[in-house]
């Protein structure tokens, strides 16, 4: 199969941790024998640099030519750098917001996985993560209270200020079959987030949500409140398989996920429209503290590679070729430096982002080994 697939290596450690994503990419089309065909293009600082605006055009149609789209991370040091002199929409972030909205990404994914061997980077106790968790946090992109009017106005010699949460069925509808069909490739339970004891919004997001479960019998749905969920992600995160929810509180509790599954060197995330076509990039930025250095870790970018083998290109056996590698990797103690435990590195190789690329592409197996 040919996976045709525009990359923006983005800035600072963006172009080092893509470099390691393409080089597994390449790898799995070895021993699956498919053949993944990058289109380079720019966006963000290097592309201020570059081309004086940090999204060309060039870029949005390339990526709107693509099957998927692997993103590295843009923006640089947000004090020192040139870039964050020039007005907001000339600043690489700009291009961020750019791409999601020309490329009608309404779904973000973003799981949070405790691998065994970085549970003591896990703020949790011991005793709450024994068993591990694996859960997506699927959060609508495009609407709610971040889109909706808002305003700041004088009333009765005070400031009021104002903003909208809106959100129409189609909207919820669009993104909660995503959601269903992710539970459907995983353990088949969607918990749809909701303050639908207080919220209009909510209540038609928890009637919409049900009317789709309808059409996936073989799915689990269970409805919580947002507060409720709040606590039990830390009390209890096993529970969760793929968690649905809308956007500012998918923007909470998604953090909140990333916290307890550990280093941000090791997070992917898709941004998903109504096709197959997706955007894959690590949910870290572009580290310019450890920048040009070779040691940053890849494999949240390669997660996220393995994402887009799932998502967009429905080759769920070599997503998770990718994924048993990952967890080889970590089994054969080779560590970045950022995934080193703060007590010792006993019996544990570091490495720098290029040799954690080798080791998990030579771990990449067909499906008869
Ligand atoms: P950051 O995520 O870049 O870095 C935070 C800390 O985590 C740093 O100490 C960094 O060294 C470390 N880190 C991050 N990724 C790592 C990796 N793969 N391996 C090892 N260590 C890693 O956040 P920041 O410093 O707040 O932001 C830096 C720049 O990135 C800013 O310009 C910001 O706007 C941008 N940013 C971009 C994106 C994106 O492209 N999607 C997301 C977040 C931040």
């Amino acid at each position: 199969m040919r996976l045709n697939i525009t990359s923006i290596p983005g800035d600072g450690i963006g172009p080092e941790v893509v470099t390691e994503a393409k080089k597994v990419l390449q790898r799995v089309g070895e021993v699956y024998d498919h053949e993944p065909v990058f289109t380079d293009v720019l966006m963000g600082g290097c592309a201020i640099d570059a081309v004086g605006e940090p999204l060309p055009q060039e870029t949005i149609d390339a990526a709107k030519a693509a099957d998927a789209v692997l993103m590295g991370s843009i923006g640089g040091n947000t004090t020192t750098s040139p870039w964050y002199k020039l007005p907001p929409e000339k600043r690489p972030e700009a291009g961020l917001l750019g791409i999601r909205k020309a490329l009608g990404l309404f779904a973000n994914l973003r799981p949070a996985y405790l691998y065994p061997e970085l549970a003591s980077a896990c703020p949790l106790r011991p005793d709450i993560v024994a068993g591990g968790f694996d859960m997506v946090i699927v959060r609508e992109l495009t609407g709610g209270l971040y889109f909706g009017p808002r305003s700041t106005e004088e009333r009765d010699g005070q400031q009021v200020a104002t903003d909208t949460l809106v959100y129409s069925e189609s909207e919820i509808r669009r993104v909660a079959i995503r959601a269903f069909d992710i539970a459907r490739k995983r353990r088949k339970l969607v918990t749809s987030v909701d303050k639908a004891n207080v919220l209009d919004s909510s209540r038609l997001w928890r009637k919409v949500v049900t009317q789709v479960a309808e059409e996936y019998p073989d799915v689990t749905l269970k409805h919580q409140l947002v507060d409720s969920c709040a606590m039990e992600l830390v009390r209890d995160p096993a529970q969760f398989d793929v968690v649905l929810t809308e956007n500012m509180f998918g923007d909470i509790l998604s953090d909140e996920a990333s916290m307890i599954a550990g280093s941000l060197g090791m997070l992917s995330s898709a941004s998903l429209n109504e096709t197959k076509f997706g955007l894959y990039e690590p949910s870290g930025g572009s580290a310019p503290d450890i920048a040009g250095q070779g040691i940053a870790n890849p494999i949240a970018t390669i997660l996220s590679a393995a994402m887009m083998l799932r998502y967009s290109f429905d080759l769920d056996q070599e997503a998770e070729a990718v994924e048993q590698a990952v967890k080889q990797v970590l089994a054969d103690g080779i560590r970045t430096g950022d995934i080193l435990p703060a007590s010792g590195a006993e019996g544990l190789r570091r490495v720098g982002t290029a040799e954690m690329g080798d080791a998990i592409a030579a771990r990449i197996v067909g499906r008869e080994s």
